[in-house]
């Protein structure tokens, strides 16, 4: 019996592969408890994450308490329309779903990107299906030279070989520094994201008449999403859809 050259590195990757298991055995990307596989989540965590369900506000993508027809627009939707077209995310923005956010940002930990993209493309599905490019939320330099990586970006580059729709993550870009959202109201929001980002205008031409699928790893007020899209839309972007892994769903304002 003889080996063949391929056989031999595939034992060698197999090999490879158990090594890496046994230095670095599979664990829970939330509890760290032992799992069967590398970027999963053990079934307790996993049964505490709430993914969003139809059926949806077809603009903000937030759950609605029963289903009136086919494509259903939320009171808070209508009153208050969102600059983006269509918002999908995963799971709401809660408990378990805020530690894995968080260790995706800060940890520095890649591990979940494939799994978070798994559910962010099943979630915008219909969004992707008519989406001629990703585009990624930029991060202000600063923050994104202390965090090494844009998790966003991280983010649409899985959903990108899922889907394959391509990313471009240099198109729109953050031109003024803003200060952190968190802690601020929606109005506040809304003030410390305008006028933030741009297109460049040697790019425009690519973007005119194109379908935008925005990524975002959360969306809290929407002022960030609304502030990109509204800069899209300026320059050229057709429609501008927003798909996130996770969303903060709050009954008493709806349009958030
Ligand atoms: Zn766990």
């Amino acid at each position: 019996m003889s080996w063949s050259a391929a056989s031999v590195s595939d034992i060698a990757r197999v090999s490879l592969a158990r090594i890496s298991d046994v230095l670095l055995p599979p664990l829970c990307l939330s509890c760290r408890a032992a799992v069967e596989g590398h970027g999963g989540l053990c079934p307790t965590c996993w049964s505490r994450i709430d993914f969003i369900q139809a059926p949806l506000c077809d603009r903000l993508g937030i759950p609605l308490p029963y289903a009136a027809g086919d494509r259903m627009v939320s009171a808070g939707a209508l009153a208050d329309p969102p600059v983006y077209d269509r918002a999908r995310a995963a799971a709401r923005y809660d408990g378990e779903m805020r530690k894995l956010v968080h260790g995706l940002k800060y940890r520095d930990s890649h591990e979940g990107a494939a799994l978070f993209a798994r559910w962010m493309a099943q979630a915008a599905g219909e969004l992707l299906a008519d989406a001629d490019l990703l585009v990624p939320v930029p991060l202000a330099r600063l923050r994104l030279w202390r965090r090494r990586f844009n998790q966003s970006a991280l983010l649409a580059d899985r959903i990108a070989r899922q889907s394959g729709v391509r990313v471009d993550a240099f198109l729109l870009q953050r031109v003024r520094r803003t200060a952190s959202q968190v802690g601020l109201s929606a109005e506040q929001r809304r003030r410390n994201v305008a006028g933030a980002f741009a297109v460049p205008e040697a790019r425009r031409p690519e973007l005119a008449g194109r379908n935008v699928v925005l990524v975002d790893d959360v969306i809290t007020t929407g002022a960030t999403a609304n502030a990109c899209a509204r800069t899209l839309k300026r320059a050229g972007a057709a429609r501008v859809d927003v798909a996130a892994l996770a969303r903060v769903v709050n009954p008493l304002a709806p349009n958030i």
